[in-house]
């Protein structure tokens, strides 16, 4: 099963990119991504100068720094997990004991307005997160639950029909099992 997804909103009042520094997201984002073995599925990426990079990226969103928010989006870019709050906070709280789990969701939801994070509503009972902006789509392994990024290109999907509204996310979602669970035997 294979969804298509995508959030219109319109009429249009700006471009899809409302803020002008999303490629340097982008750029920043995909160093950090490929710096690591990409290849496997909760890798954590050996990301040197992570936390200046990280600042700057916030400050660059007039987002104050704080210890806890550098530590939420560093979480999140080094895992391809896509992980949900609660994992973040269950991760974190050891590290910092005052973290609320309020603060996690106000964090997550700061990071997506401000266009550095994204939501993976891939399963209408969990939302996810993904500090990876580039153009890519989500498949779900129906049986051991994990997802895998996959890449596509976004021209090759003719979206003449939507000329004249403003889309704000692009999702991309497949559903199926991965190789190890179909080498189960699992139901195909
Ligand atoms: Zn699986
Ligand atoms: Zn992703």
């Amino acid at each position: 099963m294979a969804r298509l997804m995508g959030r219109i909103i319109g009429p249009a009042y700006g471009n899809e990119e409302p803020h002008g520094c999303n490629n340097i997201k982008i750029v920043i984002s995909t160093i950090l991504w490929y710096n690591g073995n990409s290849n496997t599925g909760k890798d954590v990426i050996n990301m040197s100068g992570k936390t200046e990079i990280i600042c700057s990226m916030l400050l660059k969103e007039n987002i104050k720094p704080s210890y806890a928010r550098i530590r939420i989006m560093e979480y999140l870019m080094s895992r391809k997990s896509h992980p949900t709050a609660d994992e973040i906070y269950t991760a974190l709280v050891k590290e910092i004991p005052t973290l609320s789990k309020t603060t996690v969701y106000n964090t997550l939801n700061l990071f997506v307005r401000s266009n550095i994070a994204r939501v993976l509503t891939i399963e209408e009972n969990e939302t996810r997160y993904d500090a990876d902006m580039s153009c890519h789509g989500h498949f779900k392994c129906e049986e051991c639950g994990m997802i895998r990024d996959f890449c596509f290109r976004s021209a090759a999907i003719d979206t003449n029909d939507l000329d004249g509204f403003l889309v704000r996310e692009k999702n991309v979602y497949y559903y199926g099992l991965c190789p190890e669970c179909l080498a189960n035997g699992t139901k195909s």
